[in-house]
């Protein structure tokens, strides 16, 4: 029971070469997709300029997986958010616990990007969660607010408002395991409390949190059931256009 407009988003990571995206999206838009959820697809680099093409009129959005903070220069094999925007770019997923675990990105790194892309005008999907062992030391809580509160440093109610934030505990990431609805509605509320403390109680109402972590078509429909869960990150289940679609079934 509120105003937020659900968003699916589908991280295919280091999957599909550009004959496969396009593929992937020409048979999506052969469907008739609902208005009530949007729609993201985030594809590798090299196929966002194709899938863009194809986009244009309809109402999917693209969003990328990564992106520089800085506007151009010498950052050998970096992409910047104006180099996204002008391919028509609307999301940039930051900080996936796959960029902080192998490629040693920071709160601090996510919180450039997030500012970046906040003032090129697209939106950020910050990603936060807890590994294994702070879950199991209890600190779930003290991880998300910390990485929620950094992220989101030196920014405006305005513009935290515009941010989109995934809630993705790490080891529910690509293993099959799964957060119960429970665990992620009271930790994305938590969150939810986090982003009130910094930018009050409007901007907490309609600022959109999803969860991520092993969602499906089988267990859409519980999350969706939650009062703070706003929609889903979603890698593996958003590789066959059947399982994108049926995760907007809910
Ligand atoms: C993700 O990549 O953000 C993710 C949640 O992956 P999966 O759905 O495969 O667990």
């Amino acid at each position: 029971s509120n105003t937020r407009k659900p968003i699916i988003a589908g991280n295919w990571k280091m999957h599909k070469t550009v004959f496969e995206a396009t593929d992937f999206v020409k048979e999506l838009l052969t469907f008739d997709v609902t208005k009530d959820v949007e729609l993201v697809v985030c594809p590798t680099f090299t196929s966002l300029e194709s899938v863009s093409a194809l986009l244009k009129d309809s109402s999917v959005n693209l969003g990328a997986q990564n992106v520089h903070f800085e506007s151009q220069g010498a950052f050998t094999g970096e992409i910047s958010p104006g180099m996204l925007k002008t391919i028509g770019v609307d999301y940039c997923i930051i900080g996936h616990s796959e960029r902080r675990q192998y490629f040693q990105e920071t709160d601090e790194l996510v919180n450039k990007k997030v500012k970046s892309v906040l003032e090129t005008g697209m939106y950020p999907i910050m990603c936060v969660g807890e590994t294994l062992t702070e879950r199991e030391n209890g600190d779930t809580e003290k991880v998300c607010k910390t990485q929620t509160v950094e992220g989101l440093k030196g920014l405006t109610a305005e513009e935290i408002q515009k941010v989109v934030i995934a809630y993705e505990p790490v080891w529910a990431i690509g293993t099959g395991k799964s957060a119960t609805k429970e665990d992620a509605n009271e930790t994305i509320g938590y969150i939810r409390s986090v982003v009130e403390q910094l930018a009050g109680a409007e901007v907490a109402s309609v600022i959109r949190i999803q969860y991520g972590g092993s969602v499906k078509p089988e267990n859409i429909a519980e999350y969706m059931s939650m009062e703070h869960i706003d929609g889903a990150l979603v890698g593996g289940a958003s590789l066959t256009v059947k399982s994108f679609l049926d995760l907007t079934k809910f």
